[in-house]
């Protein structure tokens, strides 16, 4: 199955780990040196029995976890910067008092209304009751397609920033067409559910039970405290129609699965195969009756939801439709819908008890909503000209370097390679921030009214998508803000973002030694370009096109090291009972390998044949390699671990860390022995590129 190309790494419930772990990481992270930290280390253990604990084990045995962190690490204590960071860009453009419909204006008065509460209180329930009113008076089927139409929005993305979720009827994803990547083509995905996913609805465990009972308590709670009349009913309607709905829906893995996504459909095909609502009708409303094809993500969710407009009384229609409307807009709209929302999201889902603070949940809608005219100001602040040139070599070094090693490649027949070459010859890799920002001209803030300005950010965010339909792609275009603690690889666009946020201390600093900046974003670069050419992203050729262009001998000797690359990892044992699992974790791997071996080149060719600068007592290479070792450094819950094992496509960053046994270089560079725990004899060494 060919899966989605993944980002650099999964921030566990990262809406859970911010804030408190700004204080908590105050209270453990050290003060950033240049470099690689010693401090960090622990020299009494060998590097070729346990690299990992060699590199970190100083941090390790200082840093507790707080009682409200599931993790502490480099990629959480990066993330509390980067907030701490765009709060003072916030504060500073509420001071400024700029110029009505200036950028900053717009943070300001955004900031603004989500502060004032009582503007909040005074205007967010008569903000609401004209759309609830309008929906209220829908009595035949055209009206309910017209108001479905109404409520799609842009809010769904099925292979970059993945989000297959939406609680309206279907979500749109406006992207390079999978059959003309040169043109944005409109996807549409399956939605409906206010809950994660279909398992919330389906699964019989006694758990997943109670979580349904307090939700359709919950619905009820919504629609009383909304005004309307006869909650309770109203609310096991909902529910009703919410879990036939999850009925129709395909699971989390199909829909991962590319090859069964591309599916054209006409306008006419839409009555024709998914009978059941009026298409034109729903067409008309969202602003796509001009459209001549869709791309439809999951068909036979579309034939069932469609089934189910026809089948289902307008009334269960009304009601699911309302509902989500108020669910969607309960922070903008009264104080007791915002904290009946957080009692169930925050606590009964997700086990918080306790709220941010107001002004930093601010600070990060602020970010969200207008995130590039804060990334813009985020990168002329935190990310200097220099900066960007240097990771930008950096990035050169490394694309010379994955050139070398596939012009060098002995197994590789010369079509595939010929592609594979072209395909880094197109690849457009971003640094620090997009060459274009996105302008908000087109959106309008008022600084007392929170709803407006989250409904209007809504409408501006699809019409922004809808005007982009059939349109040149832009293939150097963003889909993460600069602020954005994290990297990604999109492979319509055949691009990569690597956020300002990421292109710090421990990963990158300007002032430090080329061994750890190699090793360290280095290694981040190297990964993500290889997942250009992994097991998933083979599928897409260099114009962004679905095309299988590898020989059959080719991707065979490809899947024996794959192969070999898993059973390694599959001898990890993070807890007696329960190994890493290779295969699961294996585009990651190789990934890991490949960026690893990748940077370990670049390293090498930017010293031009000169001696590495030492630090204190090590070498070049051994800084290179510890420096890798230490983005992994991590101290996470067994619980939270547990479930990473078992449910996260990345391994653990300590077996992560452990890739550095693959590398021959490394076995030089610490004059590791077949005696030491790590070691692996040179033909058991996986090499993939
Ligand atoms: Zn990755």
């Amino acid at each position: 199955m060919t899966r989605i190309p993944r980002y650099l790494f999964t921030l566990l419930s990262i809406a859970l780990l911010t804030l408190t772990s700004a204080i908590a990481a105050a209270q453990t992270a050290e003060p950033l040196a240049h470099g690689i930290s010693i401090a960090n280390m622990d020299t009494a253990v060998r590097p070729g029995d346990d690299f990992y604990l060699y590199a970190n084990g100083g941090f390790l045995a200082r840093t507790k976890l707080p009682a409200d962190r599931a993790s502490i690490g480099v990629f959480s204590t990066l993330a509390d910067l980067s907030f701490k960071q765009t709060a003072t860009i916030i504060e500073d453009a509420a001071k400024a008092n700029a110029a009505p419909g200036s950028n900053e204006r717009k943070i300001a008065d955004l900031y603004h209304s989500y502060m004032d509460e009582a503007a909040i209180e005074s205007h967010g329930l008569p903000t609401l009751k004209p759309h609830l009113d309008a929906i209220a008076a829908i009595h035949t089927p055209r009206e309910l397609a017209h108001a479905l139409g109404l409520s799609l929005r842009a809010d769904v993305d099925a292979l970059n920033n993945t989000n297959f979720h939406t609680a309206n009827i279907f979500g749109l994803w406006v992207a390079p067409s999978f059959n003309d990547p040169d043109h944005y083509a409109p996807y549409l995905l399956q939605g409906g559910l206010q809950l994660p996913n279909r398992d919330y609805y389906l699964s019989d465990s006694p758990h997943m039970k109670e979580v349904r009972e307090k939700y359709k308590t919950h619905i009820a709670a919504m629609f009383r405290l909304a005004g309307l009349a006869e909650p309770e009913a109203r609310a096991a309607r909902v529910l009703a129609l919410e879990t036939a709905i999850a009925q129709k829906h395909i699971s989390l893995a199909d829909s991962e699965d590319i090859h069964k996504a591309n599916n054209p459909w006409r306008p006419a095909d839409f009555s024709a195969k998914a009978p059941g609502l009026d298409w034109p009708e729903f067409f008309r409303a969202a602003g796509l009756d001009k459209q001549t094809t869709f791309i439809v993500w999951q068909p036979s969710a579309f034939t069932g939801e469609a089934a189910l407009v026809a089948s289902q009384p307008v009334d269960s229609w009304k009601d699911l439709l309302a509902y989500h409307l108020i669910e969607a807009y309960a922070t903008a709209t009264s104080k007791a819908l915002a904290d009946e929302r957080f009692a169930f999201f925050g606590t009964t889902l997700s086990g918080t008890t306790q709220q941010r603070p107001r002004d930093f949940r601010g600070d990060v809608i602020v970010s969200r909503i207008l995130g590039d005219a804060v990334g813009q100001i985020y990168v002329k602040r935190f990310f200097s000209p220099e900066a960007k040139a240097q990771a930008q070599a950096l990035v050169d070094n490394l694309m010379a370097a994955f050139r070398e090693r596939l012009e060098r490649l002995t197994w590789m027949a010369p079509t595939t390679k010929a592609e594979a070459l072209a395909k880094l010859g197109t690849l457009q890799v971003g640094v620090g921030y997009p060459d274009h920002w996105r302008s908000y001209s087109a959106y309008e803030v008022t600084p007392d009214n929170l709803f407006l300005n989250l409904w209007r950010s809504d409408l501006f965010d699809l019409h922004y998508s809808l005007d982009r339909i059939g349109k040149p792609v832009d293939r150097k275009e963003w889909t993460m803000t600069p602020q954005t603690v994290n990297a990604v690889n999109l492979p319509l666009h055949n691009g990569l973002n690597f956020p300002a946020a990421i292109l710090e201390p421990p990963f990158f600093d300007p002032q430090a030694p080329d061994a750890a900046n190699y090793g360290g974003i280095g290694t981040t670069i190297g990964h993500e370009i290889s997942h250009t050419f992994d097991s998933e992203g083979a599928a897409f050729d260099s114009k962004g096109r679905v095309r299988n262009w590898w020989t059959p001998d080719d991707l065979a000797h490809f899947n024996a090291a794959a192969s070999a690359l898993a059973a390694q990892y599959d001898t990890y044992k993070p807890f007696p009972d329960l190994n890493v699992n290779g295969r699961q974790t294996l585009g990651e791997n190789i990934a890991d390998v490949a960026g690893l071996t990748a940077a370990y080149d670049g390293y090498r060719a930017s010293l031009k044949g000169s001696p590495a600068p030492m630090d204190g007592n090590l070498t070049g290479d051994q800084q290179f390699f510890i420096a890798f070792s230490q983005t992994w450094s991590s101290v996470t819950r067994d619980a939270v671990l547990r479930q990473q094992v078992l449910a996260d496509p990345h391994a653990p960053g300590k077996y992560r860390a452990a890739t550095v046994r693959n590398n021959d270089a490394w076995y030089s560079a610490f004059d590791i022995q077949p005696t030491d725990k790590l070691y692996l004899a040179p033909k058991d060494r996986v090499k993939l590129w």
